[in-house]
């Protein structure tokens, strides 16, 4: 039983077909490439610049922020809101935010691994067309990426659905803080809690006394972190700079994506329609693993130390 329900039929709609995309199920459908062939194939690619690299939540697991599809990942722990709950479901608006109150605290403590550090290795050697990211946790940019394109959005602002007004996710912290004032220390979470879009999970008695605040613009309570839920679309100007940077590059590696949601899935879809190489390098099975031209079924963090090596970066 899904938790929220809504009366209106269209909505109600919107808001299953996003529950469905959650939920889909990546299968094996395709034997990985021997190891040491995909190593050899994916060194091959990237000597031949420009590659896309295109990201997803196991290049995070390194630090400490567990993935989506995995064995223990975010699926496990229930599902993420869709766009129709932040539209019109507001208690479970409060939930969320009483859940991301707490989940930035840790998200903030959360710093760049062996990967994000490997793919600005890459990019200084200009191997790199540049990458386009489906994590919303930053950690790229921290690294020091230059050419990156968020596709999901970040979590450094908050957008009203009420009047539009897009805030500093630090100033709606500060309010929420305000509001809350002794609700962090009073929770108990553990880091396996935390969640790669930046909530925790938190008892039904501790969401219950959580105060949700107004948007200081209009006084709405329809805040949604400007990050692209399930139930919404990547923006179109995004969209099209990042199918820009695919038409540019020489090919595509997949890392650490099952590219189980089309707005990931589409890129590998593309490349393989421009007649360019994807590759994909994933601890487990990917939605794209038929059609890939190179699959290394691997720990991403090791993989990406041999690539340097293999490079000699
Ligand atoms: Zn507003």
């Amino acid at each position: 039983m899904d938790r929220t329900s809504f009366e209106d039929p269209a909505i109600a709609m919107a808001h299953k077909s996003a529950v469905r995309s959650i939920e889909r199920v990546v299968r094996e459908t395709a034997a990985p490439t021997n190891p040491e062939e995909a190593k050899a194939r994916i060194l091959e690619q990237l000597r031949n610049p420009k590659t896309l690299v295109i990201t997803g939540a196991g290049v995070s697991t390194d630090s400490g922020i567990p993935d989506y599809r995995s064995k223990n990942g975010r699926l496990t722990k229930g599902r993420p809101m869709t766009f129709q709950e932040f539209a019109h479901a507001p208690e479970q608006v409060r939930r969320y935010w009483a859940r991301a109150f707490v989940g930035m605290r840790f998200m903030r403590a959360a710093a760049p691994n062996r990967t994000h550090f490997a793919l600005v290795e890459l990019e200084r050697a200009g191997l790199l067309r540049g990458i386009v990211t489906q994590n919303v946790d930053g950690l790229h940019t921290e690294a020091g990426n230059a050419n990156l394109i968020a596709l999901h959005g970040d979590m450094e602002h908050v957008v009203c659905l009420d009047c539009g007004a897009m805030h500093e996710r630090m100033l709606i912290d500060e309010l929420l803080d305000a509001a809350n004032p002794t609700y962090f220390s009073s929770v108990e979470v553990t880091g396996s809690m935390m969640n790669p879009d930046g909530d925790v999970e938190l008892r039904d008695e501790d969401v219950e006394r959580f105060h949700m605040i107004s948007c200081p613009a209009c006084g709405g309570q329809r805040l949604k972190p400007n990050v692209v839920y399930f139930g919404e679309n990547v923006p179109r100007a995004r969209r099209e700079e990042a199918d820009r940077w695919l038409a540019e590059s020489s090919g595509v590696l997949a890392i650490g994506t099952s590219l189980a949601v089309m707005s990931g899935y589409k890129f590998a879809l593309d490349a393989l329609r421009q007649g360019k190489p994807v590759s994909v390098i994933n601890g487990g099975p990917g939605r794209a693993d038929a059609k890939a031209t190179t699959v290394w079924r691997t720990r991403v963090g090791g993989a990406m130390d041999e690539i340097l090596d293999g490079l000699g970066l």
